[in-house]
């Protein structure tokens, strides 16, 4: 039997080589057909994890300065939660998180330029019939 790793000669009965110690026998890989009876390679459906990205941080971003927006600095707040709420509508687990901000975000733009061109008169007075009265 001829050692697959050293290519020694070695007795048919040695379990192991005796110039190397490699294993002797069928389950080693056979000299010059070393794929020969290998099961072939199949392609392994690997789907990568889908992991939190830039784009959910952004949408949980763009959904708190929303929510703040409503309470406090809506001019900087709101505008910048739009924005990272239509960034954050690409991530894997933001999505609603993302429309809801998007939602807010635009309601709390509105109401302030409505109550701005409210104040201001506007708009003519029967647009906020029913709404500020
Ligand atoms: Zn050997």
């Amino acid at each position: 039997m001829i050692c697959n790793r050293c290519h020694c000669e070695n007795p048919d009965t040695s379990k192991f080589c005796k110039a190397c110690g490699h294993l002797l026998g069928e389950d080693a890989p056979q000299q010059g057909a070393p794929n020969a009876g290998a099961a072939p390679q199949m392609p392994y459906p690997y789907t990568p994890a889908k992991r939190v990205g830039i784009l959910d941080i952004c949408g949980i971003i763009g959904f708190v300065g929303s929510t703040l927006g409503w309470f406090v600095a809506w001019a900087i707040l709101c505008p910048v939660g739009l924005i990272c709420s239509i960034i954050g509508f690409r991530g894997h687990y933001t999505r609603g998180l993302s429309v809801a901000g998007m939602v807010l975000s635009i309601l709390g733009i509105l109401i302030r330029v409505m109550e701005v061109l409210y104040r201001y008169n506007l708009l003519p007075a029967w647009v906020f019939q029913g709404v500020f009265h």
